[in-house]
């Protein structure tokens, strides 16, 4: 969660010379478990709101609050230690931050502080940040790219606003904190800015769009560059240390998405054929990346990191690496880098990454699983959704609800698949590998399971209308399943600020992924209800 405690938090480890590894407390127990095993961190830091959704590990955990927040920076302001007497230096590390991986596990990136500032002051020359800034960060802190909403304000004596996790997801609270606190810098995912524009945001002529994280499509571009005062795009990996390149966009470009520019300050990059030679401009490669921002590795994973982060032979330093990104591009005669997509199974679904190997790992471990391949299609809104396509043991049959739940306790909300196909034999093509492109397309009944039953009583009729704005539908049936019909994270929080409205309760995100169905989230209003006021309630005559 971004709060002034957890900054704090932040500031008071990289202060004492620790390096981070972020928890987020949505993320399954197990998952969790995992990167506290893996990372062996010294001690748990966090808030008692958030305490009962980690694991409970056997090292000390300090619970911050607030008050002790405001205390410590009273007692610590004072109080600078001596870096180098305490033997810290520019490459410990400053942060450990997990990304999917393709083996079924996720994989740690090892930042140094060298390659942090380094990013910072590039930033801060351009797009530039001064004292007059006002900075609104939206980023959850498991994900690299909030290091620059958190520390280019405070390098630079700018103000940093923290949305909460609920106002970032909520297209109508982020317009008005940035109307409210005039803010001049917001950097977010392009599904972040769609969000904001389609619920109609009027812009501002003075905020700086930073978007990057995804490819910007030109559709997105124009509309930005009309509502905002500059539009940049930009692109890197998490093992590049935030965004390794950047490119100031117009909204004009005749490209279907925007160039991702050129290379920010120390940073060298590579475009190579498969045989590790540079491309002539205009040719497709691989883009590798060079220079201060490339991480140490991969944490407890040596083959892996060799594997990616690999010797930089076009640097007159003997020691120097560079990172194999997978992501393909060309040059452009004018210096500029054209992204041409990736040559491996990651994928960027609202701006999250994620390896396809590792939900398919998740699937094959499920019971009566024999074979699973996951594919990220595009459907008819342009939305990316996931899609699995199994074959099964002999004589069982699976439900998607069941795959689901399997599914959810080891895997964060945004890799479960919305829909499930069980096919008698995967396509093959003629020299017998998986034929992608021969799987069918999901038909509502692959992805829908429940038969259409009307919404019962005035609790599960309201919910109705809700769902039918929110997944822009026709009708909704008691039984369906939010998920399955499209909904995912952003609409679900969607769906709790317009029940919070309708029947004034909280409803807690969790709860909406437990019971996914509309009845399932009609008694969780109404267990909201008794707990809090219930005459704010209309009468319910459903049957529970
Ligand atoms: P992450 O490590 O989560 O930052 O994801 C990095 C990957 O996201 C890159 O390797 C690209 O595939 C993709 N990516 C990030 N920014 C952009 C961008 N501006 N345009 C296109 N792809 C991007």
């Amino acid at each position: 969660e971004r709060s002034l405690e957890m900054v704090v938090g932040l500031l008071g480890i990289m202060k004492a010379g620790g390096a981070y590894v972020p928890l987020d407390p949505s993320y399954p127990a197990q998952r969790l478990a995992y990167m506290l095993e893996d990372s062996a961190p010294v001690a748990l830091l966090t808030q008692a709101a958030v305490r009962g959704d980690l694991p409970a590990p056997k090292l000390p955990v300090v619970v911050l609050e607030l008050q002790d927040a405001a205390s410590m920076i009273a007692r610590e302001a004072a109080h600078n230690p001596d870096t180098s007497a305490l033997g810290l230096t520019a490459s410990n590390l400053a942060y450990v931050i997990y990304t999917s991986g393709s083996t079924g596990l996720p994989k740690g990136v090892m930042v140094e502080h060298a390659s942090v500032v380094n990013f910072l002051s590039a930033m801060a020359r351009a797009p530039g940040v001064s004292v007059q800034d006002v900075l609104l960060a939206v980023t959850t802190l498991s994900f690299d790219i909030a290091g620059l909403e958190l520390y280019l304000p405070l390098m630079s004596g700018a103000r940093l606003v923290l949305a909460s996790r609920q106002s970032a997801v909520d297209a109508e609270a982020l317009s008005q904190l940035i109307e409210q606190h005039g803010v001049t810098i917001m950097q977010a995912t392009p599904a972040t800015w769609r969000l904001l524009l389609d619920h109609g945001w009027q812009g501002r002529a003075d905020l700086r769009v930073l978007c990057g994280g995804e490819a910007l499509p030109t559709e997105l571009s124009a509309r930005l560059a009309a509502r905002g005062g500059t539009l940049w795009n930009l692109y890197g990996p998490t093992e590049t240390t935030i965004w390794s390149t950047m490119a100031r966009v117009n909204g004009l470009h005749t490209t279907a998405i925007a160039s991702i520019g050129r290379p920010i300050a120390n940073t060298q990059i590579y475009i190579l054929d498969p045989r590790g030679q540079p491309v002539p401009i205009g040719v497709r490669g691989e883009i590798h990346i060079g220079g201060v921002g490339v991480a140490r590795g991969y944490l407890n994973r040596a083959e892996l990191s060799a594997q990616r982060f690999v010797p930089d032979e076009f640097s007159a330093e003997q020691t120097a690496r560079m990172y194999q990104t997978g992501d393909l591009g060309r040059w452009l005669p004018d210096g500029n880098i054209e992204y041409l997509g990736r040559n491996d199974f990651q994928v960027k679904i609202r701006g999250f990454r994620i390896e396809l190997g590792e939900i398919e790992a998740r699937l094959t471990a499920c019971d009566g699983v024999r074979q699973a391949v996951v594919v990220a299609r595009e459907d008819s809104s342009g939305d990316k959704r996931l899609v699995a396509y199994l074959t099964v043991q002999q004589g069982v049959e699976l439900s998607a609800a069941q795959l689901r739940s399997q599914l959810s306790t080891v895997l964060p909300e945004y890799m479960v698949p919305s829909g499930f196909v069980t096919l008698q034999t995967l396509p093959l093509t003629p020299n017998g590998k998986l034929d992608r492109k021969a799987l069918p397309a999901p038909d509502h009944s692959s992805v829908v399971s429940a038969e259409y039953q009307a919404p019962v009583g005035e609790v599960e009729t309201a919910i109705a209308r809700i769902w039918q704005t929110v997944l822009g539908l026709p009708r909704i049936g008691r039984h369906d399943n939010f998920f399955e019909l499209g909904g995912h994270s952003l609409l679900a929080v969607q769906l709790l600020s317009r029940l919070r409205e309708q029947f004034g309760v909280e409803v807690a995100l969790r709860e909406v992924f437990a019971q996914p169905t509309l009845q399932g989230v009609a008694q969780a209003v109404l267990r909201a209800s008794r707990s809090a006021q219930p005459a704010l309630l209309p009468v319910d005559r459903s049957e529970p």
